[in-house]
């Protein structure tokens, strides 16, 4: 798209806004950043090398409304006052990435879902960067997309995107689209309304013509009933354009992916198969993550051996049911990232041995009865890790097993020890957010592995 620069205003220091001024500044906008936090040294650098007129610890409306366009950190809800008032004056607000893909010329293959999106969007790059191609990985993983397109010349990006950040997208087109799920989460910023969350993840494939593809869940309920509301008969919505290649845990897909009999099969631009074996990341979840990432691959054209090789040496990240030791025959396994209930009930379902079980933090409205079944079936013991555990003990205490509660991830990781057996495991998958005990999940995975050497 033909955009003309004008003033911009970035709202928000992180990351994104600072990869965003560094574009808008390439491309001959004034920019104005403006924090209402206190900006990170590192950004506050940046900004100032770049010499744009900066501010942090408030948001001046009146230097606000000069804006023609803003940038807005995915961080910052539609409801905060300053993003209203500049809505009401009639201003645009968009997320770095729709601002990005105003300079963009590269494809794109943008990934979504409640859970596994940073898997899947390390993966799909790993395979398509294994293979050869010029490709880059930005959006909620890695550096920023607009930083990116200001200073390199990928011919593809593999872009992680929020629902947040899709939310202030309007004109983005994704090549590729990839929908992992849509279970519960972050209900809070859509007026804890399921449909307004659903719509929102549902624009990843908001302007796709009939040239492009959407990889999607066939097996999600909610991803179904979205999509049958844009296909005639039913069409209420918007009708979808793009070529559809869904992947399956349950049923034959005639274009797209499936698992059967343990082996991934894939029928795009002719036939892959992979046994679940030779999978590098094991559970039912990840096979998933693996159709997806390999059917993008295929149509991409990538040759099979080349993605089996990927996905077979792939090295996943951190706190994403992460092994990290055998202690006395007893297994230790991080999920930190685990939060909410969709993501724990895929750790707990891929549990072979009996299991003690940490969970607990901050709840963002979960439903535990989901967990029981699996509960019942997999885990020996509960250790809560929170600073409120009543929903959880109140939950569980059904299921006839111990529930015991921790205050810090060296108490939870000693309560484990005790509690398993030789061959057992301990499982941290919190299903909660961190910030009651720790900065982050990345802290509470650390200290859980810290815990865990020191046993
Ligand atoms: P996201 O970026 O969407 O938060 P991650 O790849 O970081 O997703 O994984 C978050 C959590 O969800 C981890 O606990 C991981 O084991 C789990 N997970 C990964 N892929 C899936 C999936 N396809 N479905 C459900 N849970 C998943």
């Amino acid at each position: 798209m033909k955009i003309e620069s004008g003033h911009i205003v970035i709202l928000g220091a992180g990351e994104s806004g600072v990869g965003a001024a560094v574009l808008a500044k390439k491309m001959g906008w004034t920019v104005f950043v403006s924090d209402f936090g206190s900006i990170n040294e590192k950004f506050k650098a940046a900004i100032i090398h770049l010499g744009v007129k900066w501010e942090e610890g408030m948001h001046t409306m009146e230097e606000l409304l000069k804006a023609d366009l803003v940038v807005k950190s995915p961080g910052i809800p539609n409801t905060a006052v300053p993003v209203k008032a500049l809505k009401e004056a009639g201003i645009k607000v968009v997320s770095e990435i729709e601002f990005a893909g105003f300079y963009n010329e590269a494809k794109t293959i943008c990934i979504t879902g409640s859970n596994g999106k940073t898997t899947t969007a390390m993966l799909t790059y790993h395979i398509l960067k294994n293979a050869g191609l010029n490709v880059g990985l930005a959006g909620n993983v890695g550096k920023s997309f607009a930083k990116q397109v200001a200073e390199k010349t990928f011919d593809w990006y593999v872009l992680e995107l929020s629902s947040f950040q899709l939310d202030d997208m309007y004109e983005f087109k994704a090549d590729i689209a990839m929908l992992m799920n849509i279970t519960p989460d972050h209900l809070d910023r859509y007026e804890y309304k399921m449909e307004n969350y659903a719509r929102s993840k549902m624009r990843i494939i908001q302007n796709q013509t009939a040239e492009d593809w959407f990889i999607y869940n066939y097996d999600d309920p909610i991803i179904k009933q979205q999509i049958e509301s844009r296909t005639p008969p039913k069409a209420a919505a918007k009708i979808i354009h793009a070529r559809q290649a869904p992947f399956s845990l349950k049923e034959e897909i005639e274009v797209g992916g499936y698992l059967e009999k343990k082996q991934l099969t894939i029928n795009i631009n002719k036939q892959f198969t992979m046994s679940i074996h030779d999978l590098a990341l094991k559970g039912k979840h990840n096979a998933q993550n693996s159709l997806a990432s390999g059917i993008a691959s295929r149509i991409l054209e990538i040759r099979k051996e080349s993605v089996r090789e990927s996905l077979g040496d792939f090295v996943n990240v951190e706190h994403r049911l992460e092994f990290v030791a055998k202690v006395h025959g007893i297994e230790f396994i991080n999920d930190s990232k685990a939060t909410n209930i969709n993501s724990t009930w895929f750790a707990l379902e891929s549990m072979d041995k009996p299991t003690v079980w940490i969970v607990g933090g901050v709840d963002k409205g979960n439903d535990y009865s989901e967990l029981t079944k699996l509960v019942d079936e997999k885990v020996k013991s509960i250790v809560c890790l929170g600073k409120d555990n009543s929903k959880i003990i109140e939950a569980f205490s059904g299921c006839n097993i111990e529930i015991y509660e921790a205050g810090s991830a060296m108490e939870a990781v000693a309560y484990g020890y005790r509690l398993a057996k030789k061959d057992e495991t301990v499982l941290l998958s919190p299903a909660c957010a961190s910030f009651d005990l720790f900065e982050n999940y990345e802290e509470r995975g650390n200290e859980f592995k810290k815990a865990v050497r020191l046993l």
